[in-house]
């Protein structure tokens, strides 16, 4: 399941060179071309799916077994000792390629970027009984 007009199809079939770290049968991680940090490494599942939940189990396996093998490693080779491993899920969360993509972001003390937290300028306050009814909400729509 491809996209001819996404740009990580087109690293998927060789059509755009990527500097790849490492592959399986169903996903690969590679470096950013656009880096927020240097080694900053992006893994994508070979198939075109927009979202996480668009993924079929074993290619969402796939893809966190290459995070799981790949983030100490990108630490490691980036002299880091952190990483910030983020999904944009979705135009209005940032995702700017819809192709499902995980970003490892190599993270040292005063690099500016603070935790995912800063992103939220105002949070809700939230009652119990608000909190209880949203578990419901969202537990009954798992199957
Ligand atoms: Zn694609």
């Amino acid at each position: 399941m491809q996209d001819p007009d996404c740009v990580f199809c087109k690293i998927v079939a060789g059509k755009i060179p990527a500097k790849v770290l490492l592959q399986n049968e169903r996903a690969v991680a590679f470096l950013d071309a656009f880096p927020l940090a240097a080694g900053h490494t992006l893994v994508i599942p070979h198939s075109h799916y927009a979202k996480v939940q668009d993924m079929d189990r074993q290619d969402a396996m796939a893809v966190f077994e290459i995070a799981w093998k790949v983030a100490g490693a990108v630490e490691a080779g980036s002299d880091v000792r952190a990483t910030t491993i983020a999904i944009h899920n979705g135009r209005e969360a940032g995702q700017e390629i819809p192709h499902m993509h995980m970003h490892i972001v190599p993270r040292k003390g005063g690099d500016g970027a603070g935790p995912i937290h800063l992103m939220f300028k105002q949070r809700p306050k939230l009652a119990s009984q608000e909190m209880d009814a949203l578990r419901d909400k969202i537990a009954g729509g798992l199957s």
